[in-house]
């Protein structure tokens, strides 16, 4: 297709605008061109505040340490010859002089031949002395003197001025990380403050009028401005200052206002949101005229990210990140932190790897970068990797996953069975105590938050009843939840398990009809007549569930050829049903009663589901296994299932 036969509106815009797409290589490379080598500047730092910062300067140490010659043992300041013919049978005796070194004093009589001094550890070694000995390997004789029953070598016990770091010697090389040891060789060498790259201030603006501050009341339509948080953790984790300029909205009078003041304070600014090319979408033609030599790259080929946006204004880096905040993080770790981290002075980020087989074909889009959030579970050989991500939109993906992969832009897919490398978002791997793949319930945390308390850590990935049965054939998990209605027996679950495989009973969780409370159309009905009333009403609009979903065989067999407004809106979760009903975009959707009630809806019972595990019968006797069998059958579980509005079988 031309460009000039592309259809008007938002889509043929967006298509317009990413015309010139960048590889991921070259847009950072592009980027830090425009950027690099720069002077980094630096500034003097308090020891108590350079913790993280990489130093600026070689510190060479202005003093000798130990300053003196300094006894590392309680005893006696002695002259090795001396001591020379001293053993078990023929102790020699040593007078003591007049005088105790305690730490911090001063010596003032000279250890004479024949004498000793008593000397604590860290004490100065007196003149005269040349070595130590513990006071265990000595005796009293007499008021004022000991004997001693074994030789001293010259400088045992002590150690030298200098010994630890010499004075004029290099102590740090410029570059290094300030960590506490770092902090602990400079007070060691009486050095207060210390020069560090100066830090990089980095305004944090994110845009969009939908945007409300956490802790503030949400209104209709608005989300909660997650990037801007993010972002700014982030940036403090790199070696940045993040200024938070707040939530903008697009108007881009203020944006430009707001971008200007920013520029004039920062080292740099990352923005979110805008950078696609709705009609809102301003951020990107107010960076074109803030400053030399502008947009570097706009548009690379990643996945999540293809809308990043990569300028510089008058030698500042100025980026526009996606709004998705998956998408944001991604961006922002791959091709922002390497170019903070170096206006830091600090090194390359190194991301602890591991190897571990995919068991399930990814897809992937050729030509883009794409990276996968991964959830990691131990196999029968070695390390499984779960893709994890919810989309670019989902941000619980990322306190779900161990950390992610990446499908190079010349692959359309991972095949199935493919080791991949994965990069931690934590420094170890800690493969979970417990894992369950399969069907999602709320009322599943109810019961895992007993193993939690017991220190047993729990992976939970929802892949639904059919993924969560391959993944226990395959021995990737000790449960699988299901909830599979069987048609011809008309019995849950059980019919569905294959050899290897036990049914453990969980609970019942009633289904039925939810619709908005005081809805005379469906008050005092029942199932089969709320849903008879509901087809008759052309003014009645309802949701559906997903293909496959237990929920949707109940409701397909209550509606038969009937096809009401609102069929084809297919959602995923329970949740999903409630909310549409809740917000008025659908009069009735099925759920079950917990999530009904916690949306205070009315609800009307239709039918129990089965909601039971399959247990890998292999795994039945690991601990956490019985630590999750025992919470199931715990009269506190139960409990709490109860009071949710489940049935525990
Ligand atoms: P945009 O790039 O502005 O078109 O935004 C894409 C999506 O990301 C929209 O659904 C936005 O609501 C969402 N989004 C934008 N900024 C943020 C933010 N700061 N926090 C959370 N979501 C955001
Ligand atoms: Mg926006």
């Amino acid at each position: 297709m031309t460009n000039a036969s592309l259809p008007r509106g938002r889509d043929g815009i967006d298509q317009d605008q990413f015309l010139t797409i960048l590889s991921r290589e070259d847009a950072l490379a592009r980027f830090e061109a425009a950027l690099f080598p720069r002077n980094l500047g630096s500034e003097q730092r308090k020891l108590a505040d350079a913790l993280g910062c990489a130093l600026a300067e070689d510190v060479v140490s202005p003093i000798d340490v130990p300053p003196f010659d300094r006894s590392n043992v309680d005893g006696f300041a002695v002259r090795s010859a001396d001591l020379a013919a001293a053993t078990e049978l023929s102790p020699v005796a040593l007078r003591l002089n007049d005088e105790v070194i305690a730490c911090g004093v001063a010596p003032v009589r000279p250890v004479l031949s024949g004498t000793a001094t008593p000397i604590a550890t860290g004490g100065p070694i007196p003149r005269g002395a040349d070595a130590v000995v513990m006071v265990e390997h000595t005796q009293p004789a007499g008021a004022r003197a000991i004997e001693v029953r074994r030789a001293a070598s010259p400088g045992q016990f002590v150690s030298f001025a200098g010994s630890d770091i010499a004075r004029g010697e290099a102590l740090l090389r410029a570059g290094t990380v300030i960590g506490s040891r770092e902090i602990g060789m400079l007070a060691a060498c009486g050095l207060a403050d210390v020069a560090v790259a100066r830090s990089v201030r980095v305004a944090v603006i994110s845009t969009g009028d939908e945007l409300v501050q956490p802790g503030e009341p949400l209104r209709p339509a608005a989300i909660y401005d997650s990037n801007g948080a993010i972002v700014a953790a982030a940036i403090n984790e790199n070696g940045g200052q993040a200024v938070f300029y707040g939530a903008v909205p697009d108007d881009e009078a203020q944006l430009e206002a707001t971008l200007r003041k920013a520029l004039a304070a920062s080292d740099m600014v990352v923005l979110s949101g805008g950078t696609s090319k709705g009609a809102g979408d301003v951020s990107h033609r107010i960076i074109a005229r803030l400053g030399r030599p502008g947009i570097i790259a706009h548009g690379v080929a990643l996945k999540p990210g293809k809308p990043l946006c990569l300028a510089v204004c008058d030698e500042k880096p100025v980026v526009i990140l996606p709004g998705f905040p998956t998408s944001a993080m991604f961006t922002f770790h791959d091709m922002i932190v390497p170019v903070l981290r170096r206006m830091a002075g600090l090194p390359p980020r190194s991301d602890a790897t591991v190897t571990a087989k995919v068991p399930v074909r990814i897809a992937s889009e050729l030509g883009r970068t794409e990276f996968v959030m991964v959830s990691l579970v131990e196999g029968a050989d070695g390390l499984i990797a779960y893709p994890s991500g919810k989309g670019s939109g989902a941000i619980t993906s990322f306190s779900q996953a161990d950390g992610f992969l990446r499908i190079d832009a010349l692959a359309d897919q991972l095949p199935a069975g493919s080791d991949a490398e994965i990069r931690l978002f934590t420094p170890h791997v800690r493969v979970p105590d417990l894992v369950i793949i399969g069907s999602h319930c709320s009322g599943l945390d109810l019961v895992t938050a007993q193993l939690s308390r017991a220190g047993l850590a729990v992976r939970s990935i929802a892949v639904g009843s059919l993924g969560g049965l391959a993944a226990a054939r395959r021995g990737e998990c000790d449960l699988a939840p299901i909830h599979l209605f069987d048609d011809r027996s008309e019995t849950y679950n059980t019919p569905f398990l294959s050899q290897g495989l036990a049914l453990v009973p969980g609970w019942r969780r009633m289904q039925g009809i939810v619709f908005q409370e005081g809805d005379r159309r469906f008050e005092g009905l029942s199932a089969h007549q709320a849903v008879r009333a509901a087809i008759a009403d052309p003014h009645c609009i309802m949701v559906n569930r997903n293909q496959g979903a237990g929920t949707r065989i109940l409701i397909d067999r209550l509606l038969g050829e009937a096809r009401p407004d609102g069929y084809w809106n297919q959602p995923r979760s329970h949740n999903a049903v409630a909310a549409a009903v809740a917000q008025g975009r659908a009069d009735w959707g099925m759920t079950i009663a917990p999530v009904a009630h916690a949306c205070g809806l009315g609800f009307i019972p239709l039918a129990e589901e089965h909601y039971d595990f399959a247990l890998v019968q292999a795994r039945k006797d690991r601990r956490a296994v019985k630590a999750f069998l025992d919470a199931l059958a715990s009269p506190e579980a139960r409990a709490a299932l109860e009071r949710a509005g489940f049935r525990p079988a």
